[in-house]
């Protein structure tokens, strides 16, 4: 593995961080939170921003030619997410390139490739992820919201929680169980949802940030074409599981944390009482080196996907140790600057105008969302270490 960019990934990145002072308010991206709420200016801007990375073919560059991607290698696509998290950039995480395309891509027919990518290539569309439920997060495959055949269409009834984004999503990506009887893996079906459907209630879920980052979706006889199936009935789960893998491989959680580093590096700097203090300095010096840590593990599943391996313990080693660190980093900050880090964002005297506030207040989902740090130690422990289940 190279431990420096390619001259090929150097100019990219040059590239983007152009793009990125040109197109970007830095100072008002680079100091929000992704678990905070989205005012509707914020809300306009980041679809703007999705459009002209659309435009500039980067939002689906790591899709194949075929459907109307660049092809791009995995390393290039890690330095782009790279560049975008470290700007504090909106936008360039989508659900449904991420996610729902991949997915498509690999299960759909041809009339569903021709029906949905189009609109996720252009940011025309927004995905969300309709996958846990109120009994079914770690263990998903227990979930319970069931789809039932009738002639060309599915009734579904059900409910999923702590699905992000949906209420600005218009899609989703729904599980569901068809057949009942079935090992609990083996009777999941994967389809797309409009969330306009009748039948389909989206209720926000204020986090403890005051924010509506995630919401709770309730399906009430909810009757989708049957053509929304994607891949086979009740092969859901198998389909599923690239969705997963795909939410833990990314680098964008490690590199969240710099501009949160440098500004704590740059207080205690500036402040003749903490600059010399010898514990702050350490646990500064603790966080850089994690943070240096934590982004070649990122490096390395990218590498590995490169060389066209499966990252699987790997990924959940990457995983942990980015969010471990969002999480410490949180601390950090409020250790740092102490008491006045609890004041929000707004209020007078609040210290890096509340973004320690906001980043101790987020820190905490981090380690939960796209699987626990528990759920990815049990995966490093069996698939890696070859350790047994029970
Ligand atoms: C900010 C955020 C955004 C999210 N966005 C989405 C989304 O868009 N779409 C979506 O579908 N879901 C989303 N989720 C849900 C997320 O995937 C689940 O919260 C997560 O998988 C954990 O499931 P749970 O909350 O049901 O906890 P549980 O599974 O009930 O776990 C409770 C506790 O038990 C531990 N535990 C469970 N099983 C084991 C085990 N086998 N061994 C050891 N410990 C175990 C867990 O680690 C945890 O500490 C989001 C969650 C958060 C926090």
């Amino acid at each position: 593995m190279l431990f420096h960019d390619s001259p090929e990934h150097a100019a990219f990145r040059a590239e983007l961080r152009r793009f990125l002072a040109a197109e970007l308010p830095l100072s008002h991206w680079n100091m929000r939170n992704d678990r905070d709420h989205i005012t509707p200016d914020d809300a306009e801007f980041t679809c703007a921003f999705r459009k002209r990375l659309a435009a500039q073919g980067w939002l689906t560059m790591g899709w194949p030619k075929d459907f109307g991607g660049s092809g791009a290698s995995y390393m290039t696509q890690t330095v782009y997410m790279e560049e975008m998290s470290s700007a504090g950039a909106p936008g360039a995480y989508d659900q449904g390139v991420w996610l729902a395309g991949p997915a498509i891509m690999m299960h759909g027919t041809s009339a569903q490739q021709q029906r949905w990518l189009p609109e996720m290539r252009t940011a025309d569309v927004h995905w969300c992820q309709l996958f846990s439920e109120p009994g079914a997060g770690s263990d998903l495959a227990s979930l319970q919201t069931r789809a039932v055949r009738d002639g060309d269409e599915y009734v579904i009834n059900g409910q999923k929680i702590w699905t992000s984004g949906a209420t600005e999503a218009d899609w989703g990506i729904l599980l569901a169980r068809t057949d009942a009887d079935a090992p609990k893996h083996r009777g999941i079906s994967y389809f797309m949802l409009d969330l306009r459907t009748p039948g389909v209630t989206v209720r926000p879920l204020i986090n403890m940030m005051g924010s509506e980052h995630f919401t709770e979706v309730f399906l009430e006889d909810v009757r989708v074409p049957a053509d929304c199936l994607i891949g086979e009935e009740n092969r859901g789960w198998y389909i599923a599981t690239t969705t997963l893998d795909q939410e833990r491989s990314s680098i964008n959680r490690v590199v969240m944390t710099r501009s949160t580093l440098y500004a704590l590096i740059d207080y205690v700097r500036a402040m003749r009482t903490l600059r010399t203090r010898a514990e702050l300095r350490h646990e500064l010096a603790e966080r850089a080196l994690e943070f240096e840590i934590g982004r070649w593990l990122c490096y390395r599943v990218a590498q590995m996907q490169s060389e066209g391996k499966i990252p699987n313990a790997e990924a959940s080693v990457s995983k942990i140790f980015g969010t471990e660190l969002q999480r410490q980093m949180g601390i950090t900050g409020l250790r740092v600057v102490g008491m006045p880090g609890l004041l929000e964002p707004g209020t007078p005297l609040a210290p890096l105008q509340g973004r320690v506030e906001r980043w101790a207040m987020a820190a905490p989902s981090y380690t939960i969302a796209g699987g626990t740090s528990e759920v990815n130690r049990n995966i490093v422990a069996t698939r890696g270490l070859g350790l047994p289940r029970d």
